[in-house]
């Protein structure tokens, strides 16, 4: 038996395969994946995200399979696939009209083999559980890559926080909570932001975790500064994102100074990578939200940021406001009947996707090559779909899947949980040093086992195959739990 890369010689690890007897080689390893895809999608119906997430890791891991059959005979995949826990509620809550509302709450609890389950909550009324499944499954891989202790999950809700006073959301943020609490903790589940769930909401939900427990802990990230948060963690993902997309551009010697830069979103990944960018010299040239997009060829300036944090995240408008305050914008609402997106349709050298799954399918791909553009830094989870990815890949362009390039958000929160453990606050420079090094050490492992599989280049491979095999080797040593 090869030994596995990266293992102890635990006598778990030695003695689970033997003890199963048989290594499973029955049907050749693309049967067996199809096989694994397949049973997935069986047992998960209605849940095409979730499929989609599964079938993009397994497709990568046959080479690891080939070359480690204990994997195989442990059944790793088929255990990895299938969450340790899923957690569904009503959540019950009134509106300012003494009107009664019933939403339903989620927690994934995927896999706490390298550590506590860590993992965002989701606020949007397309949350549903395989959605939520997908983004927990990622977020296992994800997790592992940034060399920090934390397992997967994830969470959210069907609420809308959209058009909701403040007292609403807070009012929806305690009834979650007051179900919640009982399945998280500091050691066992550390909740934070996403979609929908910014700083506003990390506040009353913490508040009223805190409440409900009589401790203050450090049960969820994100927090505000004077509170337990940590400098740069709203920063994180996006700044992650694009030193991710330095050093994929370093490998070609090259940097991001001088190139125009295609931006989707305008919530807390967006608005950071904006600014990193324009602090490297890049020229960001587009926002958008679920209504349409904006296009600023002139570029999106400090100044024009301010008003858009100003405006997204203060007055919650509308992104079509900015092309009505800078004359140099146009604004293009979402056509539905499009089977494209044209805001992936503009002359650029990158592209960071920054609002939501499936934003860029096989046509945007392909009006990104014809457009030039060759690096694609993903903040968003699965902003690409596997048709697109496949465009990306047959191009050789420089593709950072989401998994490794919006890994600074989790990294930053698993800084938080250290800070809140050791009591202390680290400065700025120390947070954003360390985020730097995280991002640079996640690109330097993808970039090397995509190598060592024999497909240089492909980070699509490299983070899959690297997260894999730290979160695998784990389990092995753990037993059959
Ligand atoms: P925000 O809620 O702050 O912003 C989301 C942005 O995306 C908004 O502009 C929103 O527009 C737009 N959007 C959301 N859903 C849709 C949709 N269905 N169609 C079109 N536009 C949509 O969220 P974040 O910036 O935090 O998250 C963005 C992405 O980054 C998500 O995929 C998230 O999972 C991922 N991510 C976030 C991390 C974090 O630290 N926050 C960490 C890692 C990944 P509108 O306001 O109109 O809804």
């Amino acid at each position: 038996m090869s030994k596995r890369p990266g293992a102890n010689d635990s006598l778990a690890s030695q003695k689970l395969p033997r003890e199963n007897g048989r290594f499973s080689k029955k049907l050749p390893m693309k049967d067996y994946i199809s096989e694994v895809i397949a049973g997935a999608k069986a047992r998960n119906p209605g849940e095409p995200e979730f499929h989609q997430a599964v079938e993009e890791v397994v497709e990568s891991l046959s080479l690891v399979l080939d070359r480690h059959p204990e994997y195989r005979a442990a059944k790793i995949l088929e255990r990895i696939i299938e969450p340790e826990r899923v957690i569904m509620f009503r959540v019950p809550w009134r509106d300012d009209e003494g009107n009664f509302h019933v939403n339903r709450g989620f927690r994934i609890q995927m896999n706490s083999a390298i550590g506590p389950y860590k993992g965002g909550m989701r606020f949007h009324p397309s949350v549903n559980l395989g959605i939520l499944k997908f983004l927990a499954f990622e977020q296992v891989f994800k997790n592992a890559l940034t060399t920090l202790p934390m397992g997967g999950a994830k969470g959210g809700s069907d609420f809308d926080p959209k058009g909701k006073s403040d007292f609403e959301v807070m009012r929806f943020c305690q009834a979650l909570m007051s179900e919640l609490f009982r399945h998280i903790g500091p050691d066992t589940d550390i909740p934070a932001g996403d979609i929908g769930v910014g700083s506003r909401e990390i506040g009353f939900l913490f508040g009223m975790y805190k409440r409900l427990r009589n401790e203050f802990t450090g049960v969820m990230t994100g927090k505000g500064l004077t509170w337990g948060g940590s400098v740069i963690r709203p920063e994180a993902t996006g700044y992650g994102a694009v030193y991710f997309a330095a050093e994929m551009l370093k490998t070609r010697k090259e940097e991001l100074e001088g190139k125009v830069c295609l931006v989707s979103g305008s919530g807390n990944v967006a608005q950071y990578t904006v600014e990193k960018l324009i602090s490297l010299g890049a020229r960001p040239v587009s926002l958008s939200d679920s209504d349409g997009f904006i296009y600023d060829e002139a570029g999106i300036t400090r100044e024009k940021l301010a008003f858009i944090m100003d405006l997204k995240n203060v007055r919650r408008g509308r992104i079509a406001e900015y092309a009505k305050k800078f004359r140099s914008a146009t604004y293009i609402a979402i056509d539905p009947k499009l089977d494209y997106n044209p805001l992936w349709d503009h002359k650029a050298q990158c592209a960071f996707p920054s609002a939501t799954q499936n934003e860029i399918n096989e046509n945007d791909a392909t009006n990104l090559l014809k457009n030039d553009v060759y690096v694609v830094s993903e903040g968003a989870n699965m902003p690409t779909t596997i048709g697109g990815i496949n465009r990306f890949l047959e191009a050789k362009i420089l593709f950072g899947p989401g998994k490794a390039a919006n890994a600074g958000g989790v990294a930053t929160s698993g800084l938080e949980m250290a800070q809140n453990s050791m009591r202390i606050s680290w400065t700025r420079e120390e947070v954003d040093n360390r985020l730097y090094n995280i991002m640079k050490t996640i690109h330097e492992v993808c970039y090397r086992t995509a190598e060592k599989y024999g497909t240089p280049g492909n980070y699509v491979n490299g983070a899959n195959i690297a997260g894999f095999l730290k979160v695998a080797n784990a389990m092995m040593d753990q037993g059959l739990v």
